[in-house]
């Protein structure tokens, strides 16, 4: 073996020997070598990268979860601050709605407050209805809900009621209620009263108040329900207040007797003078019109029904226009009338 062979073999076991130099040599020296730096490196390589992968992505994964934390904690306080703020709109909201709540309330309490009603009221209602409980008097047999025919049709009925109630005007029941007697006699239905003269007409109403112009209410009243109405009865109280002779008095107990609703309180002469004596409106009324307004501005309403009937029939027996009997009156001790009028009698 030469020097140079024995050199080569030398450096050879030694390379071997020693990984770091392996690599070189052996790249010049044989392919096999070659193969093995190609893995040993590639092994190198797999083991080296996965850890700065590794730990790049812990700490790119750190610095996002850092980041993220950091973000979450910034957004968790920007929530915080917004929801805190939102809390205090929400508060300030609730706060403002309790206010308007309150506001509201204290304007409800002072509207109830300014409400007036007079005293005693309710008292001097439950004693006429004491007093009017065995139903005496000439508005419970005679009064117009008691006129129509009990064998007519609907809609004649309530021309019946209607026409009863213009007859009724400044006329006493008895004499109503006498007079619809004759014309159901004579046929009270709207297509026979039109085609009825003047004069009969006339005769067969008389002698209820004012008969000569409630002819011609009555006569002008039928042609436009027959015209207009198919000889029915309007169901409005501005359209039965467009006929002739026919006013709000008239037609909201026409709506209540004729079609069974209350559109308001029929205001006579009688509740309007029980009403001016027992002081139920704020000062005294010069028209049952007046009377009916202040009387529906503070009676609940479901009481409107039964007021009318209740004082006429109190008014016809007891509350009479000229000498009232307050001697035999439950309401004397606290009657405004009779303490005022007692007083006088004592001087
Ligand atoms: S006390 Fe006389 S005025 Fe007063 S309600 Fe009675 S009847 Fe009418």
């Amino acid at each position: 073996m030469s020097k140079r062979l024995k050199l080569g073999v030398i450096s050879t076991s030694r390379a071997l020997r020693s990984g770091r130099t392996l690599a070189d040599s052996s790249e010049k020296t044989s392919p096999y070598f070659a193969d093995e730096r190609k893995s040993t490196a590639r092994t190198g390589v797999k083991k080296r990268s996965p850890i700065k992968i590794e730990y790049e992505a812990a700490e790119d994964e750190a610095n996002v979860k850092s980041t993220d934390a950091t973000s979450a904690v910034e957004m968790k306080s920007r929530n915080v601050k917004e929801s805190s703020t939102l809390k205090t709109a929400k508060t300030e909201e609730c706060e403002m709605k309790d206010e308007n709540v309150e506001q509201s309330v204290d304007s409800k309490d002072i509207k109830d407050e300014k409400r007036w009603m007079p005293p005693n009221w309710e008292t001097i209602l439950e004693n006429v209805r004491e007093m009017r409980k065995h139903k005496t008097a000439p508005v419970d047999d005679m009064g117009c809900h008691k006129c129509a025919d009990p064998n007519a049709s609907p809609s004649v009925s309530r021309y019946q009621l209607l026409i009863a109630l213009m007859l009724s005007s400044q006329t006493k029941d008895q004499v109503t209620h006498a007079a619809m007697q004759r014309l159901h006699t004579y046929g009270c239905k709207p297509n026979i009263i039109a085609a009825t003269s003047n004069v009969l007409l006339g005769q067969l109403i008389y002698p209820v108040g004012f008969w000569k112009k409630k002819v011609e209410y009555i006569k002008n009243t039928t042609l436009i329900l027959v015209e207009r109405y198919n000889g029915d009865i309007p169901k409005t109280i501005k359209e039965l207040c467009k006929l002739p002779g026919v006013g709000p008095k008239m037609a909201h107990i026409c709506m209540q007797i004729a079609w069974g609703e209350v559109s308001g309180i029929g205001v006579d002469t009688h509740v309007h003078r029980i009403c001016n004596r027992l002081e139920w409106v704020k000062k005294p009324t010069k028209t049952p019109e007046l009377t009916r307004n202040e009387l529906e501005d503070w009676l609940p309403k479901p009481l409107w029904s039964e007021i009318n009937h209740l004082l006429v029939g109190f008014g016809q027996e007891i509350c009479l226009p000229r000498f009232p009997k307050c001697s035999e009156c439950l309401n004397k001790n606290i009657c405004p009338y009779a303490s005022k009028n007692s007083g006088k009698k004592k001087k």
